[in-house]
C-alpha cells in the first residue's frame, strides 16, 4: 500500500483498481500512511495556512429537485427566503471587518429573470471591496449568464459535478438534468476564466467503489482549481431521509488521494465534514485540505438553508467563531491565512 501512495505522490495517477485499493484498505497504518504524505504535499504547497471563504447563503428558493437536498423544490416544510441586497452587503461587510477576502455567494437555482439582479450584487461587491474574490455557487446556467456574472466581476464558481456516472446522476436528480449538462457548465465556466471547483458528495445513495473511482478520474483530467467534497447527510424531508449519511473515513482518504493526485488544488474541509463530529474538520486538514468555509449569514436565515439534517452553522463554522477556529487550527499547529488565497494558474480578471 505505501508503494501505491508514493506512486500517487510522484506520478500523480494511478489505475483504477489501485484507487480501490487505497479507499478499502484496511490497515491502519497505511491508512495514516496516506494521510501523511498527502498533509506533507499540502504543507508544501500552503505551508500550514488554512484559507477562509465566507460563505453568504442567498438564498434557499431553487427550481431545482435534487433528491438529497433539502431547499429542493418539492419541500413545502421549509420557509423560502430570499437575502435583499443590503443583507448581502452587510453579510460582505462584517467579513470584511473580520478579515475575510473571499465571499461566497451559494443558493438555490433560480429562473435566468433573476440573472441580472445577481450580476447588480456582484458589481456592488466588486465595487466595494476590489481586493476581494467573489466566488458564486449558484447552480447551472446557460453560459451567456455565466458570462454576464464574470463580467460584472465574479472570479470563481463552485459546481460540484455530483457524479460523472450518467446512470447515477439520473438517480439523484429529477428527469432532466443530466451529467452530460453539468460536465458542460463547468467546461463553460473554465472557457470565461473562472477559478472553477468540481466535486462530490461521498457517500451518496447508489453510489460504488466503481463510480468514486471514475470521478477520482474525472476530477484528474478536469483538473479544477478548487475540489468540493463532503459526506452526504440524509435531510429529513426528502426522498432519500432513510439512506445513512456518508462517513468521515471515506471523504478524508478521498482529500488526500486527491491532494496527491492535484497538489495545488484548493480543497476545503467541508461543513458537511464538520457536521457530522466535532473533530472532523480538523481530521480534513490533516488529509491535506487547505480552506475553510464559515458562514456569514445572517443567523435567522441560517436555520432555512436546510441542504441536510444538523448542518453545523454556529460556533467555529461561523464567521463570529473565528477565533474559536483559530485555536482548534493552534491545537494542530495550523493558522488562519488572511490573504485571497488564488489558485496559482488563476486568470487575471480582465
Ligand atoms: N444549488 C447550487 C449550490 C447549493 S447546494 C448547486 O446546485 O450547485 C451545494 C452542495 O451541497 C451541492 O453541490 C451538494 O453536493 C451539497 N448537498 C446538497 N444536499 C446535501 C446533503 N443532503 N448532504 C450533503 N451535501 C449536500
Amino acid at each position: 500500500m505505501k508503494r501505491l501512495v508514493d506512486k500517487l505522490r510522484e506520478k500523480h495517477e494511478l489505475a483504477p483498481d489501485e484507487y480501490g485499493a487505497l479507499l478499502t484498505m484496511r490497515n491502519p497504518q497505511d491508512v495514516d500512511y496516506l494521510m501523511s504524505q498527502a498533509r506533507e504535499e499540502a504543507q508544501r504547497q500552503f505551508g500550514k495556512g488554512i484559507y477562509l471563504r465566507g460563505l453568504v447563503e442567498l438564498t434557499n428558493v431553487c427550481r431545482n429537485d435534487c433528491l438529497y437536498c433539502g431547499i429542493r423544490r418539492s419541500n413545502s416544510n421549509i420557509e423560502r427566503y430570499t437575502l435583499t441586497r443590503e443583507q448581502v452587503m452587510d453579510c460582505c461587510e462584517q467579513g470584511h471587518q473580520i478579515g475575510f477576502r473571499t465571499f461566497v455567494l451559494q443558493g438555490g437555482e433560480w429562473g435566468e429573470e433573476r440573472s441580472p439582479w445577481i450580476a447588480e450584487i456582484i458589481a456592488k461587491i466588486r465595487q466595494r471591496w476590489p481586493d476581494c474574490a467573489i466566488t458564486l455557487s449558484l447552480g447551472e446556467h446557460p453560459r451567456e449568464t455565466y458570462a454576464m456574472w464574470r463580467k460584472a466581476g465574479a472570479d470563481r464558481y463552485l459546481l460540484r459535478h455530483e457524479t460523472h456516472n450518467e446512470r447515477l446522476y439520473s438517480l439523484l436528480h429529477p428527469s432532466g438534468m443530466t451529467a452530460r449538462h453539468r460536465l458542460q457548465c463547468l467546461d463553460w465556466l473554465k472557457e470565461l476564466g473562472y477559478q472553477v471547483g468540481a466535486g462530490i458528495m461521498v457517500g451518496a445513495p447508489f453510489q460504488s467503489l466503481k463510480t468514486i473511482v471514475e470521478d477520482i478520474q474525472y476530477l484528474i483530467r478536469f483538473s479544477p482549481h478548487m475540489i468540493g467534497i463532503g459526506p452526504f447527510i440524509p435531510q429529513h424531508d426528502t426522498p432519500f431521509r432513510r439512506f445513512p449519511a456518508g462517513t468521515v473515513d471515506m471523504t478524508a482518504r478521498l482529500y488526500a488521494i486527491l491532494r496527491l493526485a492535484l497538489p495545488q488544488a484548493l480543497i476545503p474541509s467541508t461543513t458537511a465534514m464538520a457536521s457530522l463530529s466535532p473533530d472532523s474538520r480538523l481530521r480534513g486538514i490533516l488529509a491535506g485540505a487547505n480552506v475553510v468555509m464559515p458562514n456569514l449569514s445572517p443567523t435567522d436565515t441560517r436555520k432555512q438553508y436546510a441542504l441536510y439534517d444538523n448542518k453545523a452553522a454556529l460556533g467555529a463554522e461561523s464567521a463570529q467563531g473565528i477565533q474559536k477556529l483559530a485555536d482548534e487550527l493552534a491545537t494542530i499547529g495550523y493558522h488562519i491565512e488572511w490573504s485571497r488565497g488564488d489558485h496559482p494558474n488563476a486568470k487575471q480578471a480582465e
